[in-house]
């Protein structure tokens, strides 16, 4: 039988590792689906996986990478046939059933999404879970009612995977665009990619206050904490902002003042569990809408082997944008 190169996290008396190891076919998971994975990508989630810093790992051994894109090998079901493109993103895959960071998925076929026409596997993996997300949040603005000329949108964690697609989607759809980063020595790359604005992201960590100053007419957060609770209180009267992520933290120190006081809205968006038909809408948007030398200047492409070493990097905020991995042929 024929092996195949994977990153495996397991768990000892020692504590969590990660590692590559050689599998078969007969290590993979029950799906209906077999894909050779030709490119995934490394999320803040792949991060929190490899380097055990939050429990995303539901199982040991396991296979991370929330994201792939491939070719199908074999298959069950006749909705996919070998020779098909496809791509994943969610469903629980790199946290309770094996991902994208191994030659080859047994994946269910519900899952899987054929590859968006005008996008390559790599520039699906560009975009991956993060840009995906980001989608959700513009839409999820969108169908709140908001457009730019209510005002400035904010981007937290912007030079971060979700934040920079934000950005792009948002400067395309005509808003003027906040970009709040950590990193300065960003500020030109945030402005290629549409940014009309960069402040510092200090400016989102001190004390909170019910209200301050309406600022901001829309929002998209993938920082939470005091950043979001700062964020909200600046939110102009029947503004919302589209909160997706944590990485300053799970917390929330906010007053319900910008809730009551200035019907400001609070619009959580999940990507894990996201229904088929929003996904293929969404995928419809980036495809259209997400300009290809905008994602190419976000997107770094690294080989297999530095996907342990990309895992550590990005849950210390020191990637920018997006990463691709090129898997196999
Ligand atoms: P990245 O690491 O690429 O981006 C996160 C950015 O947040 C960083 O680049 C940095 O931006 C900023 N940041 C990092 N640490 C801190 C901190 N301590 N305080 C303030 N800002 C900080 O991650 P992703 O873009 O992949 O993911 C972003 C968040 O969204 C994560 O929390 C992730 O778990 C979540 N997420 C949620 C999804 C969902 O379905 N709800 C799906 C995908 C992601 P800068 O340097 O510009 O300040």
């Amino acid at each position: 039988m024929s092996t195949f190169r994977a990153v495996v996290i397991d768990k000892t008396e020692a504590g969590q590792t990660c590692g590559f190891r050689e599998l078969t076919d007969s290590d993979l998971m029950d799906g209906d689906v077999t894909v050779r994975v030709t490119h995934s990508t490394v999320n803040y989630k792949d991060g929190l996986a490899i380097t055990g810093k939050a429990p995303i790992a539901r199982r040991f051994p396991l296979v991370p990478g929330i994201d792939l894109a491939g070719i199908v090998e074999s298959s069950e079901s006749p909705e996919f046939k070998p020779g098909d493109a496809v791509i994943l993103n969610g469903f629980g895959v790199g946290e309770g059933h094996f991902g994208g960071y191994a030659g080859r998925a047994r994946l269910k076929s519900e899952w899987l999404v054929r590859k968006p026409e005008g996008f390559t596997a790599a520039q699906c993996m560009a975009v991956g879970t993060a840009g995906f997300t980001a989608v959700l949040c513009v839409q999820a603005l969108e169908r709140f009612g908001l457009t730019p000329d209510r005002g400035p949108v904010v981007v937290t964690g912007a030079a971060g995977g979700v934040g920079s697609v934000a950005v792009a989607l948002l400067a395309k759809a005509g808003w003027h665009v906040v970009a709040s980063t950590g990193r300065p020595q960003e500020a030109e790359y945030l402005k290629g990619i549409g940014a009309a604005e960069i402040v510092d992201r200090a400016e989102f960590t001190g004390q909170v206050r019910p209200l301050a100053k309406e600022r901001f007419a829309a929002g998209v957060d993938s920082v939470g904490s005091t950043t979001l609770a700062n964020i909200l209180s600046m939110t102009k009267y029947h503004g919302a902002v589209a909160a997706c992520g944590l990485a300053g933290g799970m917390d929330l120190p906010a007053t319900v003042a910008p809730f009551i006081l200035r019907g400001v809205a609070l619009l959580g968006i999940d990507s894990v569990m996201s229904p088929r038909a929003e996904r293929i809408a969404a995928w419809d948007r980036l495809a259209k809408d997400l300009d290809k030398d905008q994602l190419a200047a976000m997107t770094t492409t690294i080989p297999f082997d530095a996907v342990i070493e990309a895992g550590r990097d990005i849950v210390q905020g020191k990637v920018r944008g997006r990463l691709v991995v090129e898997i196999g042929a």
